[in-house]
C-alpha cells in the first residue's frame, strides 16, 4: 500500500520529490535535533490521485488520523481541545521553491469555544481572539475563495472607527467584534457558517493546497521556471508555535550570507508580536537581524549557532523562517536559499576558500544563465543623474521603463512595446503576470526578504524595495516623491545594485564583468574601480570560468560572419568559427552582380563576368576573417538561402509592371523589369525552406559554389605566404545524399589543387557538411566517407525533425502548444532530447563507426543553451559554436557538463 504521510522523524532532505521541499527540509531539521514544532507531511503522490480523481484518496484519511494522534499524544493535548486545544498550520510545499504560489493557513483548530481555552491556558485573551481572526481570514480567502479585500477592508474600517493605526492597538474586545464580522462575511459569501470542526478545517485546508496546485498564478510561475505541470505538492501539518504573543514573541526570515550580493555574514528581518506572513507581506516595517541581539541574546546566540549548523550541513547559503514564542526558539523552515547571479558566484568562490566544497562542486552552484545576468549593462555614474530617492537593494539590475500601477497597465504597455517598471505599495502573489512583464519593480513597502524581493531575485528581475518616501495615490494614478509627481506611463531607472531611483532614463554601460570577459581580469577589476564586492565578483567568475575551462572537454566555437562579431568572439574565449555564414558578402553593392549571375543564362560569357568580379570582393572579405582567426579553425558554410532572397519581391514587380503596362508605357526599363519579372516567376517557391537552397542551389548553379571555394582557398595561400596560420574549412549546407557531397568535394579538391601549385605551397582545407535534416543524420555512416566533418544544424534539423518552419509557427500555436504540455519550452531554444536529439545521438555514432576520430561540432542556436550544451557534451561531439555573447555562459556550461 502506498504511504501517503510521513511524521517528521520519517523523512530526510533526500525525500524531496515525494514530501516536498519543505517537508523534506523540516524533516532533515528534525533529524539534526533542531527545534522543530512536531508534525508531518502529506505526500506529492496524496495531491497527484487527488488531481487525476478529483477528490481525496479514501486512505488518506485514515492515515492523517494516525499521524495526528501522535502528535497529539507527543505534546498531550487535541486538535481544538475545548480546554487546551493544539492548533496546527497547514503550508503547501512543492518540490521546487514556489514563492508566494500556495497560501498556508495557520492557527487550524480554533472554534467559538477552543478560542476561550487557549485565552484561558496562554493567559492573553487578546492573542487568542487575534489568533482566531487571523485563522477566519486566511481559511475565508485561501480555502474558501473569498475576495481577500472585503476583510482587510473590515479591519481598516475597525480601525477607522477606533481611530487607531497599527493592529497591535486593537483589543481583546474589538478583535471579538472583528471575528463576528469576518464570520458574517463567510456566512454570506458562502451560504454557510465558518466550519467548527477541527478536523473539517484541516481537511479542507489539505484539499485547498491541492487544488491550489492548478491556479492560475501557479501555473504562469511554473512555465515561466520550466518547472513541469504534473508534480503535484506536498502539504505539511505543523504545531503551531506563537510569533504573537506578546512582546517576547515574534517571527523572521533570515540568511545564512547576503542572498543580493553574496557578502558573508548575517542577513535577516523580524518582527515582534507577529505571525507568520507579517514580516513578508510588508505590512509593518521590519527590524534588521542584528537588533535582535540587544533584544534577546540568547535567542540571538541559539540561532546564529543553527545557521552555522545548517550552512555546514548543507554546505550551502540556507535561508531560515523563525518564530519565537515568549523566549524560545522555533525553526519553521529553510532551504538553500534562492540568490541574485552575484551572490552565487561570490559564495561559490567563499565556500571553495572555507573549504566546505571543492572547485567542481562550485562549478555546479552558478549556470550560465547567471552569467548572462552579471553581463547586462549597468547605469553610466558619470550620466546626469537626478536621484529621486534611495532605497533597498533587493535585486540587482540596471532597469529603465514607464511606471505602471498594476497588472492589466503594466501587461497592456509590454505588449505594445514599452518597457515598463511596475511600482506597487508592495507585491503579492497576485501580481505575479505584471512582474513577468516589467523591465523593474519598485515597492513602497518591505524588505528584502518581502515578497517583491524574493520573487524578483528568482526572476532574475531588478527590485528596489520599501521606498518609504514613496507615496503611491492609485485613485489619481500617480506617484509622489519629495516633492516631484510622476503619473503612470513617466519614465524613471531603479539601480536594483545600489537602491537607487532615477527620474527619467539613465543611461547605461557595459558591466564590469563583461569588460572582465572581453579585455580580461586587470581590465575587469579596473573598471570595478573601487566597489570591492563588484571587483570580488569580477575575480569569482574569472575562477570559476577557468575551472570550467580546465576541466571542459567540449571547445567552444562562435557564429560569426563580420570580422567585428570575430573579434567580440575572441575576446569572450571563443576557440575558433562553427559557421561563418557567406550570405551577407551578396548584399550590398554586390547585389546588382549576384543579380547578372542569376539572370545570365548558364555558361555565358555574362555570367561568367560578374562571378570573377564577385571572387575578389568575396576574397578580401575571407581574407580579413582569417587573418583575425589566426590559428584557430574557421568553418565557412556555402551560400544557403533559396536565391530568390536575392531578388526583387514578387509581388511588387507584378504591379510596378502592370501599372506600367496599363499606363502604356515602353522603353529599357519595363522591358528590364519584364525580364525580370520572368526570373523571378521562375524561382518562385511555394515552400522555400525546402526548396532550391543549399547544396542543390550549389549543384544547379554552376560556378555558384566553386567562386566562394576559390575565394577562400586564394585568401588562404596569401595569408600562407606572408606567415599567417590560416585554418579555413569547408561546410557544404543541406546535404541530404553522399552523391551531393562527392561532386562538391570534387570540385573543391580541384580548386585548392590548383590554387595550391599556383601559389606553390600546401594547404590543409578539411571539407566537411552540415547534418541538418533526417537523411543526413540517418546515412551519416556513407556521408562519413566523403566528410573530414560534420556540424549538426541543430535549426534546421529541428524544422525538418519536426516538419514545421521556425518563422511561421513560433508565433502562432506554440503558446498554446506550450500551455498544452506539448513542449515545455520551445524546441529552437533548448534542443528536443527525446526526438530531434536522437537523430544528433544517431549521427555521431554513425559518423564514429565509420570514422572513429572525426571532428563533430554543432552550430544554430542551441549551441548557447545551457540545457542543450549538458546535452551535446554526453552525446559526444567535439564542440559548440554560438553566438559571439554566448561564448561564455557555452564555456562554463560545459566546464559544469563535465563534472
Ligand atoms: P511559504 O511557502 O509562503 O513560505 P509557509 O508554509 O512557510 O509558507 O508559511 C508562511 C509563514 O507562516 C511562515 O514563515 C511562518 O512564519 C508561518 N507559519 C507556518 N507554520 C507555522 C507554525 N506551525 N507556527 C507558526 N508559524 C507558522
Ligand atoms: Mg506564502
Ligand atoms: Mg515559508
Amino acid at each position: 500500500m502506498t504511504k501517503f504521510v510521513y511524521n517528521f522523524h520519517e523523512g530526510d532532505k533526500s525525500m524531496k520529490d515525494l514530501l516536498g521541499g519543505k517537508g523534506a527540509n523540516l524533516a532533515e531539521m528534525t533529524r539534526l535535533g533542531l527545534p522543530v514544532p512536531p508534525g508531518f507531511t502529506i505526500t506529492t503522490e496524496a495531491c497527484r490521485t487527488y488531481l487525476a480523481h478529483g477528490e481525496v484518496p479514501e486512505e488518506l484519511a485514515t492515515e492523517v488520523t494516525g499521524a495526528l494522534r501522535a502528535v497529539e499524544d507527543e505534546l498531550g493535548r487535541r486538535l481544538g481541545d475545548p480546554e487546551n486545544p493544539l492548533l496546527v498550520s497547514v503550508r503547501s510545499g512543492a518540490k521546487f521553491s514556489m514563492p508566494g504560489m500556495m497560501e498556508t493557513v495557520l492557527n487550524v483548530g480554533l472554534n467559538d469555544k477552543s478560542v476561550e481555552g487557549l485565552a484561558r491556558k496562554s493567559g492573553d485573551e487578546r492573542f487568542a481572539w487575534d489568533s482566531y481572526r487571523r485563522l477566519i481570514q486566511m481559511f475565508g480567502k485561501t480555502v474558501l475563495d473569498i475576495d481577500g479585500d472585503l476583510f482587510s477592508d473590515a479591519l481598516d474600517e475597525m480601525k477607522a472607527k477606533l481611530g487607531v493605526k497599527g493592529d497591535l492597538e486593537l483589543t481583546a474586545e474589538n478583535l471579538k467584534e472583528l471575528v463576528v464580522v469576518f464570520k458574517q462575511i463567510v456566512l454570506e459569501a458562502t451560504g454557510r457558517d465558518f466550519p467548527q470542526d477541527p478536523r473539517e478545517q484541516l481537511d479542507m485546508g489539505v484539499e485547498a493546497v491541492f487544488r491550489s496546485w492548478n491556479t492560475e498564478r501557479a501555473h504562469i510561475y511554473r512555465r515561466r521556471e520550466r518547472i513541469p505541470h504534473d508534480l503535484g505538492t506536498a502539504v505539511n501539518i505543523c504545531t503551531m508555535v506563537f510569533g504573537n504573543m506578546g512582546d517576547e514573541s515574534g517571527t523572521g526570515v533570515c540568511f545564512t550570507r547576503d542572498p543580493s550580493s553574496g557578502d558573508s555574514g548575517v542577513y535577516g528581518d523580524y518582527l515582534m508580536n507577529a505571525q507568520g506572513e507579517d514580516v513578508v507581506a510588508g505590512i509593518r516595517n521590519t527590524l534588521p537581524l542584528s537588533a535582535l541581539e540587544t533584544h534577546n541574546k540568547a535567542v540571538y546566540d541559539e540561532l546564529r549557532g543553527i545557521m552555522r549548523t545548517l550552512e555546514t550541513h548543507y554546505k550551502d547559503l540556507c535561508d531560515i523562517e523563525f518564530t519565537i514564542e515568549q523566549g524560545k526558539l522555533w525553526m519553521l523552515q529553510t532551504r538553500v536559499g534562492k540568490r541574485t547571479a552575484a551572490a552565487a558566484f561570490r559564495v561559490a568562490s567563499q565556500l571553495i576558500d572555507e573549504k566546505l566544497i571543492t572547485k567542481n562542486e562550485a562549478l555546479e552552484r552558478v549556470t550560465g544563465e547567471q552569467l548572462t545576468q552579471l553581463m547586462f549593462p549597468q547605469f553610466d555614474t558619470d550620466a546626469n543623474r537626478e536621484l529621486l530617492t534611495r532605497a533597498m537593494a533587493a535585486s540587482p539590475g540596471a532597469a529603465v521603463g514607464k511606471i505602471a500601477f498594476d497588472n492589466a497597465t503594466a501587461i497592456s504597455m509590454s505588449e505594445a512595446g514599452e518597457p515598463v517598471i511596475l511600482v506597487r505599495r508592495e507585491t503579492n502573489p497576485e501580481d505575479l503576470a505584471g512582474m513577468v512583464v516589467a523591465e523593474g519593480i519598485l515597492t513602497a513597502r518591505g524588505g528584502k526578504t518581502s515578497h517583491a524581493a524574493v520573487v524578483a531575485r528568482g526572476m532574475g528581475k531588478t527590485c528596489v524595495c520599501g521606498a518609504e518616501e514613496l507615496e503611491i495615490d492609485m485613485s489619481a494614478r500617480s506617484l509622489s516623491v519629495n516633492g516631484k509627481v510622476f503619473k503612470e506611463g513617466d519614465e524613471i531607472s531603479l539601480d536594483g545594485t545600489t537602491g537607487e531611483v532615477f527620474e527619467g532614463r539613465v543611461e547605461v554601460v557595459d558591466s564590469p564583468v563583461t569588460t572582465y570577459l572581453v579585455e580580461g581580469l586587470e581590465a575587469g577589476l579596473k573598471a570595478a574601480a573601487d566597489d570591492e564586492d563588484m571587483a570580488d565578483l569580477v575575480r569569482s567568475v574569472d575562477r570559476m570560468l577557468k575551472h570550467a575551462d580546465k576541466v571542459r572537454r567540449l571547445r567552444v566555437r562562435t557564429n560569426a560572419d563580420t570580422p567585428e562579431d570575430t573579434e567580440r568572439a575572441l575576446g569572450y574565449g571563443a576557440e575558433g568559427i562553427g559557421l561563418c555564414r557567406t550570405e551577407h558578402m551578396f548584399l550590398g553593392e554586390r547585389r546588382a552582380l549576384i543579380e547578372r549571375v542569376i539572370l545570365a543564362e548558364h555558361g555565358s560569357q555574362e555570367r561568367q563576368e560578374a562571378m570573377d568580379a564577385l571572387i575578389p570582393l568575396q576574397k578580401n572579405d575571407f581574407k580579413q576573417m582569417l587573418e583575425i582567426m589566426d590559428d584557430k579553425p574557421m568553418t565557412v558554410r556555402l551560400i544557403d538561402p533559396p536565391l530568390h532572397e536575392f531578388l526583387p519581391d514578387l509581388t511588387e514587380l507584378e504591379v510596378k509592371v502592370a501599372v506600367a503596362e496599363a499606363k502604356g508605357e515602353t522603353g529599357p526599363q519595363l522591358e528590364a523589369d519584364k525580364t525580370m519579372l520572368t526570373a523571378v516567376r521562375r524561382m518562385h517557391e511555394s515552400n522555400p525552406m525546402l526548396g532550391l537552397r543549399g547544396v542543390r542551389l550549389g549543384l544547379s548553379m554552376p560556378g555558384l559554389f566553386a567562386l566562394q571555394i576559390r575565394a577562400l582557398v586564394e585568401a588562404a595561400a596569401e595569408l600562407k605566404e606572408a606567415g599567417k596560420n590560416p585554418l579555413p574549412e569547408v561546410m557544404v549546407p543541406l546535404v541530404g545524399s553522399i552523391r551531393e557531397l562527392q561532386i562538391v568535394r570534387e570540385e573543391a579538391e580541384h580548386i585548392i589543387a590548383e590554387v595550391e601549385d599556383a601559389h606553390g605551397l600546401k594547404l590543409d582545407i578539411p571539407i566537411g557538411c552540415m547534418i541538418e535534416l533526417p537523411r543526413a543524420a540517418l546515412t551519416a555512416e556513407d556521408l562519413a566517407h566523403e566528410a573530414d566533418f560534420f556540424s549538426f544544424g541543430t535549426n534546421d534539423l529541428t524544422q525538418t525533425g519536426w516538419g514545421f518552419s521556425r518563422d511561421d509557427v513560433e508565433g502562432s500555436f506554440f503558446g498554446l502548444y506550450m500551455d498544452e504540455g506539448v513542449f515545455g519550452v520551445s524546441p529552437f531554444e533548448s534542443i528536443d532530447k527525446h526526438g530531434v536529439g536522437l537523430l544528433v545521438e544517431m549521427g555521431v555514432e554513425k559518423a564514429r563507426s565509420t570514422k572513429p576520430d572525426i571532428k563533430l561540432g554543432v552550430c544554430g542556436e542551441h549551441g548557447g543553451d545551457p540545457e542543450s550544451v549538458h546535452f551535446f557534451h554526453k552525446t559526444g561531439l567535439s564542440y559548440v559554436s554560438c553566438s559571439p555573447f554566448r561564448v561564455p555562459v557555452a564555456r562554463l556550461e560545459a566546464g559544469r557538463a563535465a563534472v
